[in-house]
């Protein structure tokens, strides 16, 4: 077979691409001119890297968060003789998500913020790649039927369940009982605290929260991480992904991040998928998927590793991913109303306004607050997203250290 692309170059939309995975995924982008062409990029408070980028990537159209950014950057790039449309807000968000010149959707806006362009992208039948966890942990049963409805190909973002993915049979969607699947093994590399005391974690600060060991992020991201909660979404992620029960999710703490999970057999193997902690891999496995690209990532050097390790994770100093199996599985609206408190709490310790502590104490107080509703619709979603956020304000107002 020739190694020559004689297809047109696919059009690619990044949904926060100046974000880390955003950036990433330009990388990836920018090594194979001929598979892919940048259709759409989107930031929202650092305008001048978006503008940077699109000077260098030339995208049909730029989304930017209100009318005011929008008319700067529009005369900035036509100043540079570039024809780039530039759009605003959330309907920017979603008529680039959507817009059937598009062909792939990379959804990397950080938190609830990525719901509605996230699902614009899969209502439209994209290839969907999902780093924006979030969207699915807050509508999974909503964004699971809309995959099915529209023919959208959902690939996953995250290292964890891009490993899952590529360890999985084809047919993995009959069930993974059918296919022999006994359990799924979610690998977390526990985070820069998981050797620190109940005590060290307490007084922990925002800086010392983001200086994760092995990979380079956003700092929501970070801080979950720190917390766990991450471990505590993907959990989530991994059933709707995987239509899998919570119980078949075990996490296993594996602090060299080098085996990213792993699938358990009913014969007794198992499979895993190992690479160096570069969100590259994932990003060029979902977007060449089922081929194989270059993505800039360094050979695995094994003897340089020498020792993986494995450990269970200690839920009592990271009461985070108790809080989420908890909400895997009560369902219904219950992981929104997590993840909503979540997010709020992360914000409130990024600016100082709480200690790291507060974190699992916020969102339990809130999920003990507010009833389970059913997620059957987008606005019982949102409604639980609202109402969350305003719970856990409040609590702030009273609790907070
Ligand atoms: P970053 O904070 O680095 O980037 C977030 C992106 O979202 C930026 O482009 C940001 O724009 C944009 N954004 C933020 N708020 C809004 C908003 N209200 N409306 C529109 N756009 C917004 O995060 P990451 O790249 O680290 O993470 C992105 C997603 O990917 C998250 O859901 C995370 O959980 C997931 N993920 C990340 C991994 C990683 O290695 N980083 C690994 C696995 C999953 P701007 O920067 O211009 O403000
Ligand atoms: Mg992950």
């Amino acid at each position: 077979m020739s190694a020559v692309n004689t297809l047109e170059p696919r059009p690619v939309t990044v949904l926060g691409a100046t974000g880390s995975i955003g950036q990433s995924t330009l990388d990836v982008l920018a090594r194979h001119p001929q598979d892919y062409q940048v259709f759409a990029l989107t930031g929202f408070s650092r305008l001048e890297l978006l503008q940077r980028q699109c000077l260098q990537h030339r995208p049909r159209y730029a989304v930017v968060p209100d009318e005011a950014a929008a008319s700067a950057l529009r005369e900035a790039l036509r100043a540079a003789g570039l024809a780039t449309e530039v759009l605003s807000g959330e309907q920017g968000l979603c008529a680039v998500a959507s817009h059937p010149d598009c062909a792939i959707v990379m959804a990397a806006i950080v938190g609830a913020a990525g719901l509605t362009s996230t699902l614009a992208a899969v209502e439209a039948g994209k290839r969907v790649l999902l780093a924006n966890k979030e969207a699915l942990v807050m509508s999974g049963a909503l964004f699971m039927q809309a995959v099915e409805r529209s023919g959208a190909e959902l690939l996953p973002i995250d290292s964890e369940h891009n490993a899952i993915f590529q360890c999985m049979p084809g047919d993995y969607a009959r069930g993974l009982q059918r296919v022999g699947v006994r359990r799924v093994l979610l690998t977390a590399s526990g985070g820069p605290f998981r050797d620190w005391s109940l005590e060290q974690i307490a007084r922990a600060t925002p800086e010392q929260a983001c200086r994760h060991p092995n990979w380079s992020m956003g700092r929501k991201i970070s801080v979950d991480s720190a917390s766990m909660m991450n471990k505590g979404l993907e959990l989530i992620e991994a059933c709707w992904l995987f239509d899998a029960p919570p119980a078949r999710v075990e996490v296993v703490v594996h602090p060299q991040s080098v085996i990213h999970s792993l699938v358990d057999y009913i014969d007794g193997s198992v499979l895993a998928q190992l690479g160096n902690p570069d969100m590259r891999t994932p990003i060029a496995h979902a977007l060449a998927w089922p081929r194989r690209i270059d993505s800039g990532v360094e050979p695995l050097d094994l003897f340089a590793i020498a020792r993986l390790e494995f450990e269970a994770p200690d839920l009592q100093r990271f009461p985070c991913l108790a809080l989420a199996r908890q909400a895997a599985e009560a369902g219904g609206t219950v992981p929104a109303l997590l993840n909503a408190a979540n997010e709020v709490a992360v914000e409130a310790f990024l600016d100082g306004r709480s200690g790291f502590a507060d974190i699992p104490r916020l969102i339990a107080a809130v999920l003990e607050q507010l009833p389970r509703d059913d997620a059957g619709s987008l606005e019982q979603v949102l409604e639980a997203d609202r109402q969350a956020r305003l719970a856990a304000q409040a609590w702030l107002q009273q609790y907070a250290h």
